[in-house]
This record gives structure tokens, sequence and C-alpha cells, in this order.
């Protein structure tokens, strides 16, 4: 499985998957089409689009993809009347293959009502769209506070070694949020060192990897006694940990 990430609009990222065995060309969340077709191209074929959701910095390419290389859509059902040209209607937990390549459908409300990720399990890498971002996690736009924690969860139940593909490049912005209110956290000041090399040199700082993000991303952090103490939460539960920090990142 290859992967190219594809720099789209101001700050999103598409990805294309390509697997060689089979010789089949996906594309996860394609932001607008003349960049990401300046890739596809390379190919002269694309056998499927995926979408996280359904916002429009996600889904804007898919119907001239579509129309270019007669391409099938794949959506959760229930965004099916939101999700541009969809074919194929993807369920919760279901197993679906493009190629050799099976990915699992991983249901993540919150952002949207009908936010989805892909899992590879095989592979070990999932695409989270904007519900969890390197250092941080997507806007509760549709959802609850609520539903967002245990969706972030889910993700965070993967194996700790999955490669993490998300739907933005916020990292930076993310980080500076993290060492406000978890300054005393090493491992997230040696990520900060090499987050500051990548883009530096301008380069992505995606992947991440779902270990490195449970230890550094205070979403996921959002047991941690030191956390709590320095938002007064000390005997607040998770969730209510969570929302705080979701508020305050939301003006911060
Ligand atoms: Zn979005
Ligand atoms: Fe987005």
């Amino acid at each position: 499985m290859k992967i190219e990430i594809i720099s789209c609009l101001s700050d999103n990222y598409s990805y294309l998957i390509h697997d060689e065995k089979s010789n089949t060309i996906a594309i996860i969340d394609p932001s607008e089409f003349e960049t990401c077709d300046k890739i596809i191209k390379k190919y002269n074929k694309l056998d499927f689009i995926l979408n996280t959701h359904h916002h429009a910095d996600h889904v804007n390419g898919n119907l001239e993809l579509k129309k270019k290389y007669n391409s099938k859509i794949l959506g959760f059902s229930q965004d099916k009347k939101r999700i541009p040209g969809i074919d194929i209607l993807l369920e919760e937990n279901q197993k679906k293959k493009i190629g050799n390549l099976e990915f699992e459908v991983i249901f993540i409300p919150g952002h949207t009502k009908g936010h989805i990720a892909f899992f590879f399990s095989k592979e070990k890498i999932a695409f989270t769209g904007d519900t969890l971002f390197s250092l941080g996690c997507g806007r509760v736009f549709e959802g609850t506070h609520e539903e967002m924690f245990y969706s972030l969860n889910k993700i965070k139940n993967l194996p700790p070694d999955t490669k993490i593909y998300c739907g933005h490049e916020y990292t930076k912005s993310n980080l500076n949020f993290c060492l406000a209110y978890d300054p005393q956290n090493t491992f997230l000041k040696e990520k900060a060192i090499d987050i500051q090399k990548k883009l530096n040199s301008n380069l992505p700082t995606i992947p991440t990897i779902l270990g490195q993000e449970i230890k550094t991303n205070i979403f996921l952090r959002c047991n941690d006694p030191e956390i709590k103490l320095a938002l007064g939460l000390k005997d607040s539960s998770e969730v209510e940990v969570f929302s705080k920090l979701r508020d305050l990142k939301d003006s911060f």
C-alpha cells in the first residue's frame, strides 16, 4: 500500500492510495479537483473515492473526478444525501475491499453526525478525517461533546503502532494548545522538536503514530491527573475534562 499525501487548499490533506499488486487507485477526501488530478493523472485511473464526512473541503473533488475516471464513491450510508455522487453505502463496522486492501468502517460521530474513519488493519493505517488530528481533534459541529469523546476513544483503542492520516495540517496550533495546558509533558517536548523540524523543511507532520498521540495529544489524555489539576477539574469525569478542553480550544 503506497500513500501519496496531496496538500490541498490552505491546510487540507487528500490521500492517494495505490495498491500495487492489483493496480487499484483510490483517493481519500478529494478537497479539490485540479490539485488531486495532477497526482491521479500519473496513474491515469481512479477506481475509488472514499469520503470521511460530507464537508465541502473533503468532497469538493468528488463529482469531477468521478466524471473523468468513472470512479465509485464510497461514504457512510447515513450521509447518502450529503455526499455528492455517492455509489456505495458503507455501514458501521463493515469490512470492505479496494483491490487487495481491506479496511474497516469506524463510525465516529461528533464533528459531523455521519463521520467515519477508514482503518486498514493489516497495514495498521487509519484515515481519521476531521476527528483525530495530530495533537488535536476536530470541532464538534453536529454531535455532542460526549459523542466526540467516545469517537476519539474508539480510535484510541486501535493498535498503538497505527499510523494516523488526518484531514488537516493543524499540528502547529494544536501543539501550542497542548503546551499551554500540559507544559511538563516530556513526550510533548520531544514531539515539538520533531514537528518543528518537519515544518521548517516544508514537510507534512502527517502521518503521526497513535501511540505517540496517546502520550502527547491532550484530547486523548483527559484522565491525566496533572491536566485535570491544571484545568481546576481534579474530581471531574473524563468527558467533562474533554468538554472543557474542547471549549478552551475553540477560543484559543
Ligand atoms: Zn470537516
Ligand atoms: Fe475539514
